[in-house]
């Protein structure tokens, strides 16, 4: 055979001892436990290869139990390494009790049985089973993230662990001698997988790092994409909550003053008829005046209500899970500062509904608002909100254990501006009512069996 072993082992040792550091320097942003088992343990291999490849130039103990326990603690460290990355810890007493049983039963074969064929058996079936182990946990990872690095590095280690199980195997059954320096094919083949495997093995673990980065940013601007589309539904919501709350204020106003409006027209008329019969033309005039700005005043508010009532809105399918979870995902951050336990009961077949999601939002908003707001001052908060479909229609119900609603509450709960809170609009439950109604449902409020108010909205649901 052409290759010079000691060479080829003392290549492989140094590259072992060169690739950890590389590696640790290129991920020296993410160092983790994982990170530093690895490269230590690479390091450690390293130097065992160095040791068995100048077995003629240094002293047997060298060469012989300390190499072969510095080949065990190398490949071990890399196994503590992998099962930290796989949230598997072993403690490092294990290692180093593993370590010191390892070097006595290898000097136990050699020091008192005297039989070097069983110490070299002992010493490369045991590492063979490490490095076998280790393609495992490899293999787990790439499982797990989907990998293709930590599949080379399983391989790498899977090769290299099965021709050392083999080499123990034929010098078990006496078909060539002991030794790390045997001039055979299989000891040829695993030094040359020990250098495949220094930059094999280290580069592809790097890769599994360097593909968990790009995951992590991927996932990030994911992140980032869903926070911005929930930060713009909930300014949208709030921007219609805020026009709907001044359309609801306009068309109220626009309601009650048209009745004083249109008497004073009617005044105005007969104070006029009156004031021509006995002959005071002067003051005629100013009525007339007072007829037709009043009549004026009548028609911009005709005008204000006609506009309020013919607004457009975007009717599509839209699934009641998901109006829920969009609502559950804005309001989180509020109801994990409030400590309140919400429990979702949502069918796992979503039910669709024919509405504007946007204002079908905006009801779910209003009765969560409500209910977190019910449940102020109770030792333990919470609400039940639930979905359910029966026959053609869908439901919706938010239950609360808060005080409930007083009788008085209850008699004038949906008029528009009736509030029981301090800085309360009380326009909430209306604007909910009418939307509910423009979708050809329903949306009541009252007190559960149970205690608290219980809100339920019926829609039609769709197949
Ligand atoms: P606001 O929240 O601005 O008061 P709403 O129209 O949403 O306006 O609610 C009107 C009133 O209905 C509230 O002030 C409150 O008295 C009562 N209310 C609404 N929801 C609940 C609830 N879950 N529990 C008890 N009272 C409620």
């Amino acid at each position: 055979m052409s290759i010079h072993l000691p060479t080829a082992y003392l290549i492989a040792g140094l590259l072992y001892l060169v690739m950890p550091l590389g590696v640790w320097l290129s991920l020296r942003r993410q160092r983790s436990a994982t990170i530093h088992w690895w490269c230590i343990g690479g390091v450690i291999f390293g130097l065992s290869l160095i040791l068995l490849g100048s077995r003629e130039q240094l002293p047997d103990w060298l060469t012989h139990v300390v190499a072969n326990t510095f080949l065990f603690l190398g490949v071990a460290l890399r196994v503590i390494a992998l099962r930290h990355a796989l949230g598997r810890p072993l403690h490092w007493v294990w290692l180093l009790a593993g370590a010191v049983i390892f070097a006595l039963v290898y000097e136990f074969f050699h020091g008192v049985l005297h039989n070097e064929q069983l110490r070299f058996i002992w010493g490369s079936g045991i590492t063979a089973a490490l490095l076998l182990h280790l393609a495992w946990l490899a293999f787990a990872i790439d499982r797990r993230d989907n990998s293709p690095s930590a599949r080379w590095v399983a391989a790498v280690y899977l090769a290299l662990g099965l021709v050392l199980a083999m080499r123990s195997m034929v010098v078990l059954l006496n078909m060539s001698q002991a030794g790390a320096l045997n001039d055979d094919i299989l000891t040829m083949l695993m030094v040359f997988l020990g250098v495949l495997s220094a930059i094999v093995g280290n580069i592809g673990f790097m890769g599994v790092f360097l593909e968990r980065l790009t995951r992590q940013t991927g996932q990030l601007a994911m992140a980032q994409a869903r926070n911005e589309e929930s930060v713009r539904l909930s300014h949208q919501i709030a921007q219609l909550d805020r026009r709907r709350s001044v359309g609801e204020i306009a068309a109220s106003l626009a309601h009650e003053l048209s009745q004083p409006l249109t008497n004073i027209y009617l005044i105005a008329e007969r104070a006029h008829l009156e004031v021509e019969k006995a002959g005071v033309q002067s003051v005629g005039k100013y009525l007339g005046d007072i007829e037709r700005n009043t009549q004026n005043a009548v028609d911009i508010l005709n005008r204000i209500r006609k506009f309020i009532q013919s607004k457009e809105s975007q009717f599509e399918r839209v699934s009641l899970n998901q109006v829920v979870k969009d609502i559950m995902d804005l309001t989180n951050d509020w109801i994990l500062k409030e400590a309140v336990d919400v429990s979702l009961h949502l069918p796992a077949q979503a039910v669709w509904v024919m509405g504007d999601p946007v204002q079908l939002s905006q009801i779910l908003m209003n009765i969560c608002r409500n209910a977190i707001q019910a449940t102020q001052g109770q030792a333990y908060r919470h609400i039940d909100l639930r979905i359910w479909r029966e026959g053609n229609l869908a439901h919706l119900s938010i239950r609360d254990n808060g005080m409930g609603l007083t009788p008085e509450v209850l008699a004038q709960v949906s008029t528009a501006f009736f509030s029981t809170k301090s800085d309360g609009l009380g326009v909430g439950l209306s604007i909910s009512k009418s939307i509910a109604t423009h979708h050809g449902g329903s949306l009541t409020i009252s007190n559960a069996p149970q205690g608290g108010a219980e809100v339920h909205l019926i829609l039609p649901a769709l197949a």
